[in-house]
């Protein structure tokens, strides 16, 4: 019973529980009423034994209570799902606000906890509720877009932008205070563009955003991107990667010296798959340090080091510092330029492990980008261990999945497949009607073994790289991407997007 305590809910008791029930309430006794018939009452509860707070349920509900002890993760998990409030809820607050536009000075949030709706603000429980509700959909990003017309609120989901609500012009000026105060940003400030942070509380979880505030023709924009460490899976061996691949990034990490690089564009998915690869050595006893810019997640076990402009620490000057401080491994969040990328390889042959990015489409450009900046191609080639280039495909959503013949339009493209049942999502509530629900990487692992070394050596281009490795039964993005579209995992239009920015 423990187990399933989230999907024993039932729906239509928690209508009735919300209203006689607050959250504050609930969250203090630690109790939640989950099922009932005519008779009794089944109450989760956890230690300590909440005797007042079953009391006054029963009188509530006039009915016996039959308690369940559950763990209080679970328990916690439960009254999130619970009190979270849905689409519908958030769409009525922006429309009533917009009706009645009584909004008054807005307070702290300190201390608050997003789910409590006791807040009589309703501009504070409006941004409460965004907030709560781009958490719920899993959304990366919210974006606060001044227009014209009145203010757009946009959440990014599976890396694609989503309208979902519009605030009315009026209170427009009061949403956007109210994020400054809680980023704790200048107010008053409203010509030149700000950064900063806010920490909030949604469950007695701490989520962090990170705040950018620009002005633009029609008032403020503000963008805040959702930190929130509990969707990170950190373990490589949970990011899809293919076994014969994880093998071989495993080989590339225990290495006692080298470069491992990880290529793709920008929110391709490379910083946690970096995170991953450290994560899984933070059990090691060694001394793990990084420079970033910034560092977004910060881990217990590892020095991290933020990049700085304003006092002049780069990549390349952290990097000599880091050395000064006896590490066994170092992550680099990107190479941009020769002084770094010199630094790194160096410090990758004088034992020490490293790994960092770069912003190349595939694998092989990776080594010709490095010979580019002016790498001598056999310093590459004795340091690098191997490259990862990766992206991020959508997932056709498994609650409308319907199976379709091959879209005209890909007929010229994939000729081998005409035949072939493919599938897409038509779209229905589970998914926003986009079609698609969640993400899953592709990857392409390019090992530097001695064949491919010659082929450096000889300063071969990126493409007749590839085709070298091909032939050495490298498996490129693209074909990883084309047979998750043939399993039904994507679509072919997420295929066709990884293909697109493949070969710039
Ligand atoms: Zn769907």
């Amino acid at each position: 019973m423990t187990e399933t305590l989230p999907d024993l809910l039932n729906a239509s008791l928690i209508v009735q529980k919300k209203r006689l029930i607050p959250y504050k309430v609930a969250l203090g006794a630690k109790c939640l009423p989950f099922e009932e018939d005519s008779f009794e009452i089944q109450v989760a509860y956890c230690d300590p034994y909440p005797f007042e707070a079953l009391d006054t349920i029963a009188v509530l509900f006039k009915k016996k209570i039959t308690p369940f002890l559950v763990e209080e993760d679970l328990l916690l998990k439960a009254l999130e799902l619970c009190y979270q409030s849905s689409d519908k809820e958030t769409q009525n607050l922006i429309e009533t606000a917009n009706k009645n536009n009584a909004i008054e000075s807005s307070e702290s949030l300190d201390g608050h906890d997003l789910l409590d709706e006791s807040e009589s603000n309703p501009v504070i429980r409006i941004v409460n509720a965004i907030f709560s509700e781009a958490i719920k959909m899993g959304a990366s990003d919210i974006h606060f877009e001044p227009s014209e017309k009145g203010l757009s609120v946009r959440y990014r989901v599976d890396g694609v932008l989503l309208l979902r609500h519009t605030p009315a012009k009026e209170i427009e000026s009061q949403i956007i205070a109210r994020l400054k105060v809680l980023a704790q940003l200048d107010i008053a400030e409203s010509r030149l563009p700000q950064d900063g942070r806010l920490k909030l509380k949604i469950n007695k979880r701490s989520v962090d955003f990170r705040v950018s505030v620009i002005p633009v023709a029609f008032g403020e924009r503000i963008v805040l991107r959702i930190l929130d460490k509990s969707h990170l899976s950190l373990s490589l061996d949970r990011l899809g990667i293919p076994s014969d691949i994880l093998e071989s990034i495993h080989q590339a990490i225990n290495v006692p010296e080298g470069m491992l690089l990880v290529t793709g564009p920008t929110g391709s998915g490379k910083t946690t798959t970096l995170y991953s690869a450290l994560n899984k050595l933070l059990q090691d006893p060694i001394n793990i340090m990084t420079i970033e810019d910034p560092v977004e997640y910060r881990f217990s076990g590892m020095a991290q080091i933020s990049v700085n402009s304003k006092i002049n620490l780069s990549f390349a000057s952290g990097l000599k510092h880091i050395l000064r401080q006896d590490p066994d491994v170092i992550m680099i969040g990107e190479i941009r330029d020769y002084e770094t990328a010199e630094i790194a390889i160096q410090a990758s042959l004088t034992g020490h492990r490293v790994f960092s990015t770069l912003h190349t489409n595939d694998a092989p450009s990776a080594i010709t980008r490095l010979v580019d900046m002016g790498i001598e191609p056999y310093l590459v080639c004795s340091s690098i261990t191997g490259v990862l280039a990766q992206r991020l495909v959508r997932k056709i959503c498994p609650a409308c999945k319907i199976e379709i013949a091959m879209p005209k339009a890909f007929k010229g493209r994939f000729p081998i497949l005409e035949s072939h049942t493919f599938f897409k999502g038509s779209g229905c509530d589970e998914c926003f009607y986009t079609g698609y629900k969640g993400r899953i990487g592709i990857y392409e692992f390019l090992s530097i073994t001695s064949s491919l070394k010659k082929h450096i050596l000889k300063a071969q281009d990126a493409d007749s790289l590839k085709d070298h490795a091909i032939e050495l039964g490298f498996k490129d993005l693209h074909a990883q991407a084309l047979e998750m579209a043939k399993k039904g995992i994507t679509t072919l239009e997420e295929v066709l997007s990884v293909t697109k920015s493949y070969n710039i």
